[in-house]
């Protein structure tokens, strides 16, 4: 078959490798749609990722298609079955899986190799983690499953509630997702059983034109241009009545963003950091700040079962219009373009056929 592999930064190489056949409880599926994601884009462009991949790989976690093979023991699906898989899995037994604080896992199994035309889904994901697409869904929203999974598992640890003003840092797919999930309440990861809608008044701050429009579409009440703007949390001040946000989601994974939403937070409010740093990063926090202001600091990681069920069921739903996420299906042959486009922040996310 056709595959992507990373062999370093930015050196992405098509190559034809042997078709995967399924092991005894693995599935193997023929690949209709895969999302280029923010994460596979930092991914090519630093040349690796410390928990997900080792090069040269097969590259790529977003992915809806058919089911071609089924291994030995698999039960439940058929060949020509619509699915989407998840790219990760927990192991259910470790100390953290014990606690149900799946992401953390200490065996949490990651897939790639979705930039290909076919591909081979682990025992664990099967078991848990691979889902029927509803009929008239297209594969390229279902392939977006995982990374709103991300989303619904990062809101709901946000401590958001009803009428909150919540600040987004960061105009990518993940803080569009944040803003389509935070403005509409939808997607199971609130607690709160009465919602007024809008759920959130949510602010968005991002760098581009086109993307801050979509952002406006999915829900935001005011959008920023941070290239404009001296001072962000002078302003995020002024428009919350001098007092900041109650929370504030980070989304770029550039460690002076993380400071600049501390400094958004309002006393008692919450900070999502969430979109990861390159290794080795640190950050400076003024402990006054921290400590009589009761900020809440949390980093949240990836996404856990319940999360890919709500994602999906959400996309299936069509009650947010999330297919402004993607800029457009390309052909595999084309991914390297694709990816340079999205460095030069041409389009959000692309739909590979292969
Ligand atoms: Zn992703
Ligand atoms: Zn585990």
């Amino acid at each position: 078959m056709l595959a992507a592999l990373l062999y370093g930064k930015e050196d992405l190489r098509l190559e034809t490798v042997a078709d995967p056949t399924p092991a005894p409880g693995e599935v193997v599926i023929r690949v209709r749609a895969a999302t280029t994601c923010g994460t596979d884009l930092k991914v090519w462009r630093r040349g690796g990722h410390a928990k997900m991949l080792t090069l040269p790989t097969l590259f790529g976690h977003e992915a809806a298609g058919t089911i071609v093979a089924l291994g030995s023991g698999v039960t439940g699906w058929q060949v020509g079955d619509r699915v989407v898989a998840n790219n990760s899995a927990p192991c259910r037994e470790c100390f953290y899986c014990k606690k149900h604080e799946y992401s953390l896992c200490e065996n949490l199994l990651f897939n790639n190799g979705t930039f290909a035309e076919y591909l081979k889904i682990p025992a664990a994901i099967v078991a848990q983690n691979l889902l029927p697409i509803p009929a008239d869904l297209p594969y390229s929203l279902a392939a977006m499953t995982e990374p709103l999974a991300c989303v619904l598992h990062g809101a709901a640890r946000s401590n958001v509630h009803p009428g909150d003003r919540v600040v987004v840092l960061g105009d990518g797919a993940i803080g569009l997702m944040f803003v389509a999930a935070l403005a509409s309440g939808l997607g199971d990861w609130t607690a709160e059983t009465a919602q007024t809608a809008p759920f959130a008044e949510v602010i968005l701050f991002g760098g581009n034109a086109s993307r801050l429009a979509v952002g406006e579409k999915l829900g935001a009440t005011k959008t920023f241009n941070y290239r404009h703007i001296d001072d962000v949390p002078a302003l995020v001040k002024d428009l919350t009545d001098g007092y900041g946000a109650d929370v504030v989601i980070e989304a770029t994974g550039v460690a002076a963003v993380w400071e600049q939403a501390i400094a958004c937070t309002r006393p008692g409010g919450t900070v999502n950091l969430f979109g990861g740093c390159p290794r080795d990063t640190t950050i400076t926090v003024n402990t006054e700040q921290l400590h009589y202001s009761e900020l809440t600091l949390k980093g949240v990681f990836h996404n856990t079962p319940k999360f890919v069920r709500a994602a999906l069921k959400l996309l299936a739903s069509r009650e947010l219009p999330l297919d402004w996420l993607i800029s457009g299906e390309q052909p595999l042959p084309q991914l390297g373009k694709v990816f340079t486009a999205m460095r030069d922040r041409q389009v959000i996310k692309v739909a590979i056929t292969p």
